[in-house]
């Protein structure tokens, strides 16, 4: 039997990064187990997109906190995630504009640096826009995006080399609590026994926890992602932008290409996270390639390249469930991000470890607890997509 302070569950962002810090706090014998490879869930399938826009302070300071560590990333993790600085736009109909201006301002009051651009200056931004159906836009220039697998990697490795333990191809099947207390992880491997225990599991925290009678409210949502070239006379997409007023969002990639999906909650489709069709359904192709072509017209004649579909771990909120699990010491959750932990992973390695550690993070998650599911204290943001917070 392996002895372990604290066993991570699950290696994507959200794992990697608090392995990180449990290791680099020097937090006593940290295992993290991952069922498959390392950033091999839907971590490695994001798009990255690290803005700064949402509705509650909470989320914008652990997104701000993330930018900064990802601004610093192979300083800190001695690794690459990846991160293009290409800014970022949030583009609205006039209907939506109060609800971007309330968030705007709430993160000026929060020390990011954010701007309202009217139809005009977007134009000025980037004359290829088409802005006629826009009340206008937040502006984020520090934002952008990253890469998931390569974050995680890096993670990963940093925390190995310092000191902790990275089991691989390793499932954990149940989680032994006795009197209230969390005693052991029980894997395909090894029993490890342990005191605490974090479930950063993605889609799957269910199969870990309801054998404990905890109800885990999180669905499996396929979502897809479209890759497409547009004309060499349009040149390239400088920035990441994310279409409120139809419901899509984009982001340059390499080569000159674009990747793009929609933004809206009704394209969900909920599946079995363990077989879901992969791939990108050509009627979705066709629906982002029209939202495209309205944004920018004279890209219009862009030619796919490909896609693909991944999971989304949903909750009814669309926010994640974070921290202490109510009822059993030393147990702690981390999942449910709907659709938007990536850019939060940096910060939620901090501020997770402080709660497994018995500290007081920097930034008040208790939000986030899972019993909200219960009690019907669900989160609501400004905007009528729950993504965005
Ligand atoms: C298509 C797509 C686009 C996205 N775009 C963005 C974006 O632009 N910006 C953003 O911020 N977020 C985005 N996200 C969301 C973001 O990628 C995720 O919220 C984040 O990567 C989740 O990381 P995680 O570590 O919590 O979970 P996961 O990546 O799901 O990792 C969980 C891991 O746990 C492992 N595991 C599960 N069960 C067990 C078990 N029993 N034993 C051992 N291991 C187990 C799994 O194998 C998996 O590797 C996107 C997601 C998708 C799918």
């Amino acid at each position: 039997m392996l002895t372990a302070d604290v066993v991570v569950i699950g290696g994507g962002s959200t794992g990697t990064s608090v392995a990180f810090q449990l290791a680099r706090r020097g937090a006593g014998r940290v295992v993290l187990v991952e069922r498959g490879a390392i950033g091999s869930g839907p971590t490695s399938k994001s798009m990255g997109i690290i803005r700064l826009h949402y509705s509650y302070e909470p989320l914008i300071r652990l997104a701000l906190r993330s930018l900064e560590l990802f601004s610093h990333f192979e300083d800190l993790s001695g690794g690459t995630a990846d991160f293009t600085r290409a800014g970022f736009l949030l583009a609205a109909s006039s209907a939506q504009m109060p609800s971007l201006l309330d968030n705007v301002a709430l993160q000026q009051r929060l020390g990011v640096r954010t701007s309202v651009l009217t139809p005009a200056q977007l134009k000025d931004l980037d004359p290829r826009l088409e802005v006629s159906d826009l009340g206008g836009a937040a502006y984020e220039p520090e934002s952008g995006f990253a890469d998931g697998y390569a974050t995680a990697s890096s993670f990963a490795s940093a925390a190995r080399r310092m000191g902790a333990k990275i089991l691989e191809q390793t499932t954990v099947e149940r989680i032994v609590v006795e009197g209230g207390h969390v005693q052991a992880v029980v894997t395909s491997g090894d029993t490890i026994s342990t005191p605490r225990t974090l479930v950063a599991a993605g889609p799957w925290p269910p199969s870990v926890l309801e054998p404990l009678g905890i109800r885990v409210p999180i669905e499996s949502s396929r979502e897809q992602v479209v890759q497409f070239a547009p004309p060499p006379e349009f040149g390239r997409l400088e920035v990441v932008i994310e279409d409120l007023a139809q419901g899509f969002f984009a982001r340059p990639e390499a080569g000159g290409t674009v990747l793009s999906g929609v933004l809206e909650e009704g394209a969900e489709e909920i599946v079995q996270p363990d077989g879901f069709n992969q791939g990108v359904d050509f009627d979705y192709v066709e629906r982002v390639g029209r939202m495209w072509a309205h944004r920018y017209p004279s890209a219009a004649d862009a030619q796919v390249r490909g896609g693909y579909a991944s999971l989304y771990d949903v909750t009814p909120d669309w926010q994640p469930a974070l921290g202490p699990v109510d009822g059993i010491e030393g147990l702690v959750i981390a999942a449910g991000f709907s659709g938007h932990g990536f850019k939060l992973s940096p910060a939620l390695g901090e501020v997770l470890t402080a709660i497994l550690l018995g500290e007081r993070p920097a930034v008040d998650i208790s939000m986030f607890a899972l019993s909200r599911f219960a009690t019907g204290a669900l989160i609501h943001g400004r905007h009528a997509q729950g993504i965005l917070g």
